[in-house]
């Protein structure tokens, strides 16, 4: 079986819409794909029904946009209830904070020089996305400021540059909880990748394990091999149990190829059982 669980559409920052997407899983022959669109799961029911006529099994997820000790963290829910009030909420709470950030970043980047206008940010949006630094990148790429995605974030739009403006985000704790009350299972997300690296040293994932988390993925186009053993060693010390995606987003991200990395079948079937016992909906 060859099972994907972390891929985005153009419901957030990826570039195929969910049926595009689904697909795409099919001709790179993958059994299981999870679709786990940046704090929305508006794209999984188009993206289940196109799974049916494709063969391809649709896993509802979602990436919660968290943070610890204020650094940003992703954290995967799989088979959460949509119809959960308390995660429906905090996401949509997340969605407003890009909202309202944008007119800043947009601010932001015209002091630094680069002529962007919200309009600019708005036409690279296709899937009812809420415009996020990927979209502003897009923007940057149609206006002929950078060549790609990653030379805007590198440039202009990581933690650290011109154009970088943080949004509301929810407490990682506090998203493995409501993850787990909505009945989904929860996935630390490229944990060691970026800046979460600083502040999740291993003691923290264990801390976190003890607190509820239930997964952490550890085969991540951000992990090298060195980084891959830790973490699989630590999901063996702490009974994390360990995943592994592509974090696919279309042509919005390069090596990031549907299938890259996969999930071993043990640990979907782990997943599956404890979003059966919490009643969550896979
Ligand atoms: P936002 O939550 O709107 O600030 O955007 C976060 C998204 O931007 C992430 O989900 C990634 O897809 C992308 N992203 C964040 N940091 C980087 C980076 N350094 N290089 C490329 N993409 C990034
Ligand atoms: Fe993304
Ligand atoms: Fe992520
Ligand atoms: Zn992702």
């Amino acid at each position: 079986m060859r099972i994907d669980l972390h891929a985005h559409s153009d419901v957030s920052d990826g570039t195929d819409d969910p049926a595009g997407l689904v697909a795409a899983a099919a001709t790179a022959g993958l059994d299981v794909v999870a679709l786990t669109d940046h704090d929305t799961m508006a794209g999984v029911d188009v993206a289940k029904i196109a799974g049916e006529s494709a063969g391809v099994t649709v896993i509802r997820g979602v990436e919660i946009t968290c943070e610890y000790e204020s650094v940003t963290v992703h954290l995967l829910g799989l088979g959460c209830d949509p119809a959960d009030d308390a995660l429906a909420l905090a996401m949509a709470d997340v969605r407003q904070g890009r909202v309202l950030r944008l007119p800043r970043m947009v601010a932001a980047l015209n002091a630094a020089g680069i002529g962007i206008t919200e309009e600019d940010v708005m036409a690279q949006i296709t899937g009812g996305a809420t415009p996020g630094r990927p979209h502003v990148a897009d923007a940057m790429v149609a206006l002929g400021v950078v060549r790609d995605r990653q030379e805007a974030f590198d440039q202009w739009l990581d933690v650290g540059r011109p154009g970088y403006i943080g949004h509301v985000k929810i407490d990682l704790t506090r998203g493995i909880e409501l993850v787990a009350a909505a009945g989904g299972a929860s996935v630390l997300a490229h944990a060691w990748g970026r800046q979460s690296r600083r502040v999740l040293p291993a003691a923290v994932i264990a801390h976190l394990a003890a607190a509820g988390l239930d997964c952490l993925e550890v085969d991540h186009q951000l992990h090298d091999a060195e980084t891959r053993a830790a973490l699989r060693e630590i999901s063996a010390a702490t009974g994390l149990v360990q995943t592994g995606s592509s974090d696919y987003h279309g042509t919005g991200k390069v090596n990031h190829d549907l299938g890259c990395n996969l999930t071993p079948e043990s640990s979907f079937d782990a997943i599956r059982s404890l979003v059966e016992a919490r009643g969550g909906r896979l």
